[in-house]
């Protein structure tokens, strides 16, 4: 089965062509020529990841999954949420996105929140989601230059470090976006 992941990033469709059997080929977006902007304009994380794969499927045709992720914070009502790239400013600044939100933490204590990745898989038109969470707090004080995002303020329970102190492979260990493939891998392997 042809199997397509809305992402232009051909090491990411590597990374999980590694974890899946062979009998699926997955295509990047590239490999189905579909260069265009696909839209993203839901109000939540899991009808964004939803609307970017039925997007593939109902025009290109091919069974499909998408990604979506934000940073949750709870003293924001889970803002950044599913405006987290573009947080400050359509220039999706990762530097301004933390400084935005730094200012508005100012003062507050309670500093929990939570990246939620939503994978939206759609095969012959039926769509599964897959959802990982991790809790953390955000700190005061950027930390750390590995990763991006907001990698350098946010700090997972039970650990010290900031996501941006920490090896990729460490990261990948306990992360929102390894935990929702952990379970999209599954679904096929134990189809
Ligand atoms: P996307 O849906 O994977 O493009 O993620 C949307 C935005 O969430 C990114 O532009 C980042 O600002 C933020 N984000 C997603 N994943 C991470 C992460 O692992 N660390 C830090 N920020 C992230």
């Amino acid at each position: 089965m042809k199997l397509v992941f809305a992402t232009a990033n051909k090491n990411k469709v590597n990374e999980i062509q590694e974890l899946i059997s062979s009998d699926i080929q997955l295509l990047s977006l590239k490999d189905i020529n579909c260069l265009e902007e696909i839209p993203e304009t839901e109000p939540t994380i899991e009808k964004n990841a939803s609307q970017k794969a039925f997007y593939i499927y109902n025009n290109y045709h091919f069974n499909c999954f998408a990604d979506d992720t934000g940073l949750e914070v709870e003293a924001l009502d889970g803002k950044p949420g599913v405006l987290s790239a573009r947080y400050a400013g359509e220039s999706k600044n990762a530097d301004d996105n933390m400084n935005k939100l730094l200012n508005e933490l100012k003062g507050i204590s309670n500093r929990n929140a939570r990246f939620k990745t939503v994978i939206s898989l759609i095969i012959d038109g039926k769509e599964t989601q897959f959802e990982g969470i991790v809790n953390g707090v955000i700190i005061d004080v950027k930390r750390g230059v590995k990763g991006f995002g907001y990698d350098p303020i946010f700090v997972p329970n039970g650990y010290n470090t900031t996501f941006a102190e920490m090896d990729l492979i460490e990261k990948n260990k306990i992360s929102h976006r390894a935990l929702a493939v952990g379970k999209l891998v599954g679904y096929f392997f134990f189809k």
